[in-house]
């Protein structure tokens, strides 16, 4: 650890929490909140000198700096509130770094409420998955001043491989929805063009292979397929129902800037339709599995 270490909390020891929290705590002097208590014992057991707050008002009351890493906004905004919240710990000139995939609303009225208590803010969701988080070396989406930002590069660095500033409060949620519609379209795209391509016969591997030396490439043909579908491992790293919430953000936001986003919304209502169908616990790439199913084939080899 540094010699001077940061005293650091953070909220949300989910699926991508868990390894970005793990970096945390062996850069920062850390303490952990979780909703479910026993995940945060056996956290604080599982990484030496973490110590575990019994709620989110102890939490701010510790440290210099939060990370919050929860499924949504609202989810931000209700640990703020209330007898135990966050914001009735928070001390004047610390800061929240809020690395949930949020709504850039939601954040700017939070951020207003920080800033009357004088605490700063910046919404800083994070690209990379688990894998990612666990080698320190996320992107961060980051919105807020040029003073808040500049402090919350220090906070994320022992899970950021890149920090952008995007603009003010609201910027870095507006990025990461707007990303994550993007996967979700290239998701359903290359479900219905894989597919198509096994019932004429032609191999899943060469598929990949040859659309990933092809101008039909994405992130989802040349990563995600052939290391979690044409292996048949599937690991379960990112739910479904947190990447429909994000095609949700995307849309109302172009929706309130007056844009038109006809496959989005397209999108968005299959990912609604297959978040009803899977349930909460779905995985974001079981959308493939259902065109599988739906065709008859099954993308191995
Ligand atoms: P998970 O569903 O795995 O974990 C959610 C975490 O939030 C848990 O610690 C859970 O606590 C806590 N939580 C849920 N609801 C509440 C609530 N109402 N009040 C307090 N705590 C709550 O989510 P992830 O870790 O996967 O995702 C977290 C955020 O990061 C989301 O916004 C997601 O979109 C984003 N993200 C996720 C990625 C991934 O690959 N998984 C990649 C990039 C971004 P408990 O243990 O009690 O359930």
């Amino acid at each position: 650890m540094h010699s001077n270490p940061l005293r650091v909390g953070f909220a949300g020891l989910g699926a991508i929490g868990t390894p970005m929290a793990a970096r945390c705590a062996a850069a920062h002097q850390l303490t952990v909140w979780n909703r479910t208590t026993r995940t945060a014992a056996a956290f604080a057991e599982a990484n030496a000198g973490v110590a575990v707050a019994p709620s989110p008002c102890a939490l701010g009351d510790s440290c210099d700096a939060v990370i919050t890493c929860l499924p949504t906004s609202a989810d931000v905004e209700a640990i703020l509130g209330g007898p135990e919240g966050l914001l009735q710990g928070l001390r004047p000139g610390s800061i929240v770094v809020d690395c949930t995939s949020g709504d850039p609303a939601t954040s700017r009225r939070i951020a207003e409420m920080l800033a009357a208590v004088e605490v700063g803010f910046v919404d800083a969701p994070v690209s990379g998955g688990p894998p990612l988080a666990a080698t320190g070396e996320l992107t961060v989406m980051c919105g807020g001043t040029e003073a808040d930002v500049a402090r919350a590069r220090g906070i994320v660095a022992p899970f950021a491989g890149r920090v952008v500033h995007l603009g003010p409060v609201g910027s870095g949620h507006a990025m990461k929805a707007v990303n994550n519609g993007l996967l979700a379209v290239h998701i359903l795209a290359l479900a219905e063009g894989m597919v198509t391509l096994a019932r004429a016969g032609v191999a899943p591997r060469a598929v990949v292979e040859v659309l990933n030396a092809s101008s039909g490439r994405s992130f989802v043909s040349e990563a995600l397929v052939p290391e979690r579908v044409l292996t048949g491992l599937w690991p379960r790293l990112f739910r479904l129902a947190l990447l429909e919430k994000d095609i949700g953000i995307a849309h109302e936001l172009a929706g309130e800037l007056g844009v038109s986003d006809p496959v989005l919304a397209h999108a968005r209502e299959q990912f609604r339709t297959l978040r009803a169908e899977l349930g909460e616990s779905a995985d974001y790439l079981d959308p493939i599995r259902v065109a599988e199913r739906a065709a008859g084939v099954e993308l191995r080899g």
